[in-house]
């Protein structure tokens, strides 16, 4: 009788195919595992409109897979951020190079990237049960009534993880941190703002404001401000889009006349969320099923760092199944590599987050004097957040 489940058959079943979802597939079908990729989706509704900007541990991951070229084709490359207040003084510069790229067009392109190595997908599957000896056999059931079978379940299911929910019972739900985020794009006059190949981030007095002149006369642009009742997808989504924007607009009347000119030529449908993280978890794993990415430990989204931190989970997750003989054995080994980065990185978020923007007419006066200082810090633990480079990629994988 096994003690703890062998990975002898390698036949996966990865739960959700977002970012890290997809690149875990693609990691684990060219280290010999059998892939199943099951997403409830065919693509995310709530991704409409929205980027993101990943950083240079993100694409390290990628680029040591051979993957960088490929996946970030339609991303726009950003060689620095600039920090400014809400007057319009640039406050700092982090010489960081990142990505900024379409939410849709990065899973679309990691996706495709997995199946082509050889991952099957399968759309419109969503997670609703799992059953198993918790040690090498599991039955994924299926909304849709059907089922799955596999010795290895990884749940990439995101925030609101399902797989999560029954892997650890006990597991604390997603809190809201009373932040709604928004992105779009926006289409003004070519030579209005130059393309400067830099992204901009403005502390405004009543949210944060970034953008990106991507091409000659168009935009990229997210926004996130604190609402403290907390309103659902749905209800956001109820939201016309024209008057979402004008109340962005007048959210930002105080701050430099671009946020406004930006959110006003917005053309196109514009993403919207409530924003949630994961508080720490005692464990990630349950027999041979863990979860990883948004899922394990979503990081409140002010490092711009969530995207980079599931690309490096599922690289080091795919690695340590191939080097640990059980599956067990490899969550442990994982979870012990990868908790205290991911404390240190949500602490630093939310660190971030707090200076933000403070509503009371003191706190920002305090801010706007303490900002430059723990901006420059910031940028400097910025820096080393954007360290990790992944280890080599065993050389006998294909
Ligand atoms: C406002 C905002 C701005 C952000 N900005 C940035 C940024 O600039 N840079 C950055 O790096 N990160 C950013 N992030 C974080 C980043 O988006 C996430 O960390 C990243 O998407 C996590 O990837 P994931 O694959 O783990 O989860 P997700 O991207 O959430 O993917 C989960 C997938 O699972 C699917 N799924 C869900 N439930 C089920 C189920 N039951 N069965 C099957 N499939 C299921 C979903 O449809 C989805 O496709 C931001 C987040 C927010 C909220």
């Amino acid at each position: 009788m096994k003690s703890e489940n062998s990975t002898q058959r390698r036949r996966a079943a990865v739960v959700g195919a977002g970012i890290t979802g997809p690149l875990l597939a693609f990691c684990l079908v060219r280290l010999g595992f059998e892939v199943d990729l099951y997403e409830a989706y065919i693509r995310r509704v709530q991704d409409i409109g929205s980027f993101l900007n990943l950083a240079p541990n993100g694409r390290a991951v990628l680029e040591r897979l051979g993957l960088a070229d490929r996946v970030l084709e339609q991303g726009t490359v950003a060689g620095s951020i600039t920090f400014a207040n809400h007057k319009g003084r640039e406050l700092a510069r982090n010489p960081e190079r990142t990505t900024n790229i379409m939410r849709g067009e990065l899973s679309g392109a990691l996706r495709e990237a997995a199946t082509d190595a050889g991952a099957k997908l399968h759309c419109d599957k969503r997670l609703v049960a799992l059953d198993g000896n918790g040690e090498d056999h599991w039955r994924i059931g299926f909304e849709d009534g059907t089922e799955a079978e596999a010795d290895i379940v990884l749940g990439c299911d995101g925030v609101h993880s399902a797989t999560r929910g029954l892997l650890i019972p006990d597991a604390p739900g997603a809190d809201y941190t009373k932040v709604v985020g928004s992105g779009g794009r926006s289409e003004i006059g070519a030579g209005e703002l130059p393309v400067d190949g830099q992204f901009h981030m403005v502390f405004g007095l009543r949210g944060f404001f970034g953008y990106q002149v991507v091409e000659p006369g168009v935009v990229c642009w997210f926004e996130n401000h604190q609402e403290t009742r907390e309103r659902g997808f749905a209800e956001l989504a109820e939201i016309d889009d024209a008057e979402w924007v004008a109340a962005l607009a007048e959210r930002h009347r105080p701050d430099p006349g671009v946020i406004r000119r930006i959110l006003t030529a917005s053309t196109g449908p514009v993403g919207r969320w409530p924003v949630y993280e994961v508080p720490p978890l005692g464990t990630w794993h349950r027999g041979s099923a863990a979860v990883l990415g948004d899922a394990a430990h979503a990081v409140a989204p002010h490092l711009g760092a969530g995207a980079a931190l599931g690309m490096e989970d599922a690289y080091e997750l795919a690695l340590a199944l191939h080097e640990h003989r059980t599956a067990p054995r490899a969550f442990r080994a994982f979870e012990e590599s990868r908790r205290d980065r991911i404390a240190a990185m949500a602490k630093q978020a939310r660190q971030t987050g707090a200076v933000m923007t403070p509503s009371h007419w003191a706190a920002r006066m305090i801010r706007d004097l303490m900002l430059p200082i723990a901006i420059k810090q910031g940028v400097r633990k910025g820096t080393e957040a954007y360290s990790y480079r992944p280890s080599p990629w065993p050389a006998q994988a294909r």
